[in-house]
Formats: C-alpha cells, sequence, structure tokens
C-alpha cells in the first residue's frame, strides 16, 4: 500500500473557526478523497466482512489465540502501521486515511478498540517519543503485531485525574533499573500484550513513562473484566509488583510522562470520533433495511413519518459529524504536510501539529461518540423488540458503543477541556477570541447598523445565520469570563453550554461549506440532500443554540443586564425556520430508495 496524500490545506489555526471566515475550497471533506484513499477503504471493509465479522461470537468467548491472529492479519494488510514511520515498517499514511481505516474498523466495537490499543496508544507513544534504540527495538515488531502493545494510564483511584496515579517507580541502588510498584486498571489488550507503555511517579513524585515487557520479572495481567459491551476485546488490570524495568526504558524524560500521556490522547479522540462517525453509517444502513423489511399495519415502517423522523435525523447527524472530522483532519495534514517521518525529532513535530488541533479533537470525540449513541438508540427502536433481542445484532451494538463517551477522556472531561483550551490559548494570545469578543462589545454598544442585506445565493441565510452563532458564542464567554474570571472553571455547567455552542457552530460551519464545495462541482439537484441535511442541522442548531445562551445567561447576568444580552442573541440568531420536517422526510427517503446513509458513496 503506497502512501495517500491529502491535497495540503492551507494551514489553519486551531480553534479559530469561532472568529476566522474559511472558504468552502480551504477544507477537506469526504467528496475529495482520492483513488488511494478509497482503496485503503476497500481493504478496511474486505479485513472486516472477511476476518473479523465471521469471528465475533468467538471473540466474546475469548478464543484463545484469535484477537492475536487477528490483528497479525491486519498488519499483514498495512492496517496495524498506518501512522508508523517507513523507516519502522509502517506505512506512514496521511492522516485521512488513518481515520478511513477507524471508520472501517468500528463495524465492531471490540475489534476497534483491540485494533485502536495496538496501532494507536500502544505504538504511537513509543514512535513518537522513543530514542532511537527503543523505536528499532519496539516498533517494528508492534506494526507488525509479532508484539501486542497497550497503554496503561487508569488506576481504580484515578483515571480522569491521571496524574493522581498512585503507581510508584524507585531507581535501584545500582543506577540499572527503575522498581515499579502498583496496578493499573482497565487496559485495554491488557491480558494479550507483550509492551506496556506504563506511567508511574518516579519517588511518588515525578510523574514519568516507561516501556515495559510482559517478560520482566513482576509484571503480569490480571484476570479479564467483565464488561458490559465490548466483550470480544481484552481488558484486564495489569499488577506491578517489584517489577524491574532498566533505565534505558524509560520513555521520554523523567517526570515529563504528562506530555506523553495527554498528547497521545489526541490522535486517540480523534480516531475514536471518526470510528464512532463510521459506525453510524454501517448501523443506519442496518436500519434502514430493517425499515424496509418491516410490516405494521399493513405497510413497510419505512413508509410512517415517525420513521422517516428518525432516519432523516440521523442522516442530518452524520453528515454535521463527518463534515467536521474530515475538514479537522485535512487542516491536521495540511499541517504535517512536509514533515520528515525519518528525522528524529518527527514524532514531537507530528504531535505538536496535533496539539494545535487539540480542541477539535476533543469536538469530535464528544460529536462522534454521541451521534453513534443517538444512531444506536434510535436503531434499536426501528428494531422494536427485535432490537432487545440477543439473536439479532443490535443489541450487541447497543451494549458497545456505550463504552466510547467514557473512554479517551470521558465526554464531561472533554468538554471541560474544550472551553478551557480554548481560554487559555486566547490568555496566551495565540487565539484572537479576547479581541474578537471586544469589538462584538464594541458593535453591540454602538449605533445599531442597518441591516445589512447581505449575499444572496445557495444557502445564503444559512450562511448568515453561522455568522450569527460565531457572535453568540463570543457574548456569552465574554460575559462568563467578565463575570467569574478565574473562578469560571468552578462554573461547570457554563463551561460546557460554551463547549456545546462550540461543538454547533463547528458542525454547522463544516456542514455548510461542504456542501457549498460539493454545489460548485454539481447542480443543486444532485446535493438536494446534501442542502436539506445541512439547512436542518443550520436550523436546529440555532434552536439549541439559543436555550443553552440564554440558560447560562440567566445565571450570569441579571437585570438590564440580561434583558440587553437575551435581545442580542435573539438578533443574531433571527431566522425563519424552514420547514425542518419535509427536509428530512426528504434526507429519509433519499436514503431508503439507496438503502444506506446517502451522502457518500460505499467505499
Ligand atoms: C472498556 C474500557 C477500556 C479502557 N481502556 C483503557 C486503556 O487501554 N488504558 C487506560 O489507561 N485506561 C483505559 N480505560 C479507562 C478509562 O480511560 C477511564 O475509565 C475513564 O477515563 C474514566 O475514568 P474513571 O472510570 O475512573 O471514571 P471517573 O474519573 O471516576 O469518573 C466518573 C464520572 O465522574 C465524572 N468526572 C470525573 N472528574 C470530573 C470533573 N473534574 N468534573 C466533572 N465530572 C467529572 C466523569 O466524567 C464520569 O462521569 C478503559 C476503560 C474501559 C471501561
Amino acid at each position: 500500500m503506497a502512501t495517500a496524500t491529502a491535497t495540503p490545506q492551507t494551514l489553519i489555526k486551531g480553534g479559530s473557526f469561532l472568529i476566522e471566515d474559511r472558504s468552502p475550497d480551504e477544507i477537506f471533506t469526504p467528496e475529495d478523497l482520492t483513488d488511494q484513499h478509497r482503496l485503503i477503504g476497500q481493504t478496511g471493509r474486505e479485513f472486516m466482512e472477511q476476518e473479523v465479522l465471521p469471528h465475533l461470537d468467538e471473540m466474546e468467548a475469548k478464543k484463545p489465540g484469535l484477537l492475536r491472529e487477528l490483528l497479525r492479519k491486519a498488519a499483514d494488510v498495512g492496517l496495524c502501521g498506518s501512522d508508523v514511520p517507513q523507516k519502522y515498517g509502517g506505512l506512514e499514511l496521511d492522516k485521512i486515511s488513518s481515520i478511513i481505516i477507524s471508520e472501517e474498523m468500528a463495524r465492531d466495537g471490540a475489534w476497534a478498540a483491540t485494533l485502536g490499543a495496538q496501532q494507536g496508544i500502544g505504538i504511537l507513544p513509543i514512535a513518537f517519543f522513543g530514542t532511537e534504540a527503543q523505536k528499532a527495538k519496539y516498533v517494528p515488531k508492534l506494526a507488525s503485531a509479532e508484539w501486542v502493545g497497550a497503554y496503561c494510564l487508569s488506576e481504580a483511584t484515578s483515571a480522569s485525574d491521571a496524574l493522581n496515579a498512585k503507581t510508584r517507580a524507585v531507581l535501584s541502588p545500582d543506577g540499572r533499573h527503575y522498581v515499579l510498584n502498583g496496578t493499573k486498571h482497565w487496559i485495554t489488550n491488557g491480558g494479550i500484550a507483550d509492551v506496556y507503555v506504563v506511567f508511574a511517579k518516579v519517588d511518588g513524585e515525578k510523574f514519568s513513562a516507561f516501556i515495559v515487557e510482559r517478560a520482566f520479572a513482576g509484571v503480569s495481567p490480571g484476570a479479564e473484566e467483565h464488561k458490559m459491551g465490548i466483550r470480544g476485546s481484552s481488558t484486564t488490570p495489569v499488577n506491578l509488583e517489584n517489577a524491574e524495568v532498566p533505565v534505558e526504558n524509560v520513555l521520554g524524560e523523567v517526570g515529563k510522562g504528562h506530555l506523553i500521556a495527554f498528547n497521545i490522547l489526541n490522535m486517540g479522540r480523534l480516531k475514536l470520533g471518526a470510528g464512532c462517525i463510521g459506525g453510524a453509517k454501517h448501523l443506519f444502513a442496518e436500519a434502514v433495511k430493517w425499515a424496509k423489511e418491516r410490516e405494521a399495519f399493513g405497510h413497510p415502517i419505512a413508509d410512517f413519518g415517525l420513521i422517516k423522523e428518525k432516519l432523516g435525523e440521523m442522516v442530518v447527524r452524520i453528515y454535521a459529524a463527518e463534515s467536521m472530522c474530515y475538514r479537522t483532519t485535512g487542516m491536521i495534514d495540511g499541517m504535517l504536510h512536509g514533515i520528515d517521518q525519518s528525522a528524529p525529532d518527527a514524532g514531537r513535530q507530528i504531535l505538536k501539529a496535533l496539539e494545535q488541533y487539540a480542541v477539535e479533537c476533543s469536538i469530535l470525540k464528544v460529536v462522534g461518540t454521541e451521534v453513534l449513541d443517538f444512531v444506536t438508540d434510535e436503531t434499536v427502536q426501528i428494531y422494536g423488540g427485535y432490537g432487545f433481542s440477543s439473536d439479532y445484532p443490535i443489541e450487541r451494538v447497543y451494549r458497545d458503543q456505550r463504552v466510547n463517551r467514557i473512554f479517551e477522556g470521558t465526554n464531561e472531561i472533554n468538554r471541560l477541556l474544550i472551553t478551557d483550551m480554548l481560554l487559555k490559548r486566547s490568555m496566551k494570545g495565540e487565539l484572537g477570541l479576547i479581541p474578537a469578543a471586544q469589538r462584538l462589545r464594541d458593535e453591540i454598544l454602538g449605533a445599531p447598523a442597518f441591516e445589512e442585506a447581505g449575499e444572496d445565493g445557495l444557502l445564503a441565510d444559512e450562511a448568515r445565520l453561522v455568522a450569527g452563532a460565531k457572535k453568540i458564542v463570543l457574548l456569552v464567554a465574554g460575559s462568563a469570563v467578565q463575570r467569574y474570571l478565574q473562578a469560571l472553571a468552578d462554573e461547570q455547567e457554563i463551561v460546557a453550554v460554551l463547549s456545546n455552542l462550540c461543538m454547533d457552530v463547528y458542525g454547522m460551519e463544516s456542514a455548510l461549506l461542504r456542501t457549498l464545495k460539493k454545489a460548485r462541482s454539481t447542480s443543486e439537484d444532485e446535493c438536494a440532500t446534501e442542502i436539506a441535511a445541512t439547512r436542518a442541522f443550520v436550523y436546529e442548531a440555532a434552536d439549541r443554540m439559543e436555550s443553552e445562551a440564554r440558560r447560562a445567561l440567566g445565571r450570569i447576568s441579571e437585570g438590564d443586564n440580561l434583558r440587553a444580552e437575551l435581545a442580542v442573541v435573539r438578533r443574531f440568531l433571527r431566522r425563519n425556520p424552514p420547514d425542518t420536517i419535509e427536509l428530512k422526510r426528504a434526507a429519509a427517503d433519499r436514503a431508503i430508495a439507496l438503502n444506506r446513509y446517502p451522502l457518500i458513496e460505499p467505499r
């Protein structure tokens, strides 16, 4: 498989979607995929159909050796080392290729977690932060899946607050190894791994990362967890009892383990979000097929308005999430373009680029997992009683997908991070949110400008609404910061509202730009479903934003101030709602005609 390079994109600052306008040409969309990307998708799909899906029951029954065998087969077709430099046995593909792989693997949650731990959090800490000797020793074996990897950050009493880890590392008197003691919890691939990246505190203080082989004395996985879902994957504690780890296996610098722990998660969040969006598309096709086959009251249930409404809403939400996902990944590829992957500091450059888009990666984690959650729940509903039966596949999916909102940072933690990262960047002057909020204040306090008619043309009203929605974020953020200053972090409900507003703005604009880009090369008729999905998303997001902004402002402000701010909210989100019932019916009808998610051709 050759390297597939996405069209280089303009270098765009992470988080700048709130204050800068972009043109459709500046964003990557699923319509821009190359033949190589499609080939990678096809490889992934065939692998799932031939190697994984026929073995789901054996995976759940924990057939010995099966996961390792599947990982080796995945590596043979290039699915394990997609992000790894060629120098260390990987394929060095662009990140668009990585998310395509995640989308395809997500047809089964247990397998997606197993492969994700191997090719992501298992390999990348070493590939990005390892010394030349560490990379040469471990990365090729992990990329070929000769060895299985795992990432051990969480503990029984610290996972969201991982820096509170209790696992200790002490240098031996002869200075040749560290002695590790503690237990890591919830470790994906824990029971089958050969190599663990373990986080522990040197002398109880300096948070550090270590490469720990299962073969080292004192290292042993515990029993498999009994889980609600992804039962086919291995999740165990990892016990470290006077485990002797050679000093040359310290990963990165002692005391700087947090840089590894948190930077690796950006990539994990992007891929998890993408995987959930892929999973939602696969599941959607099942929902459509069932709705067409199942009859009630003498009709296929797909004929009923309430079923079409569900299908239409699924299309709308998936379309926005997919647009956000490809836009973000295109920006990351734009930033990574030109990095010499064989350079000694390549890993750090790659992580710096990913860090630039940490806000967008957290957004995708939350949006992707919540879209899949919604699509799964509604698919169970469309299946009716059969959705509740373990004789049908949807019951397993329902159980499997639940964990997505919990791992890779819970959705609560990611919501806190989105606003926190944006505010910190603007305080440091890296992102112009503060001057933009000030300009907005001046605009609001100044004489009311004549309402400009603005541009006409396709989706012009929606574009105006997106511009107004960006101002709503600045208005609420500005008021919140002014009222609470440093204490804003204690107002978690408001912080989460701000993140929700950001997510809706990003979704609205991403869907809008994608549709406008497609409309440039096709007729309006040919992108009628995209237009319907965009309009429905933009107007419903505006409804959500208005309600969320009112909720936050009701706490932040009072009296005349509150009344003035609410008037500004109404002004910036002024809209005449379209017939969203018809828009969703149209999206559902297209899906029913095509038997699938209608807005991208299957690979
Ligand atoms: C199947 C599975 C596989 C996993 N694989 C791995 C792995 O491979 N490696 C690894 O290191 N870990 C792994 N984990 C652990 C996972 O990352 C943690 O479970 C997750 O981070 C949540 O931590 P916790 O379970 O301790 O919940 P807690 O941190 O106790 O959180 C409980 C609840 O409190 C909320 N909460 C916590 N802190 C705050 C706060 N400051 N403000 C508001 N709300 C808060 C959370 O959002 C959550 O709703 C896995 C977990 C599971 C279930």
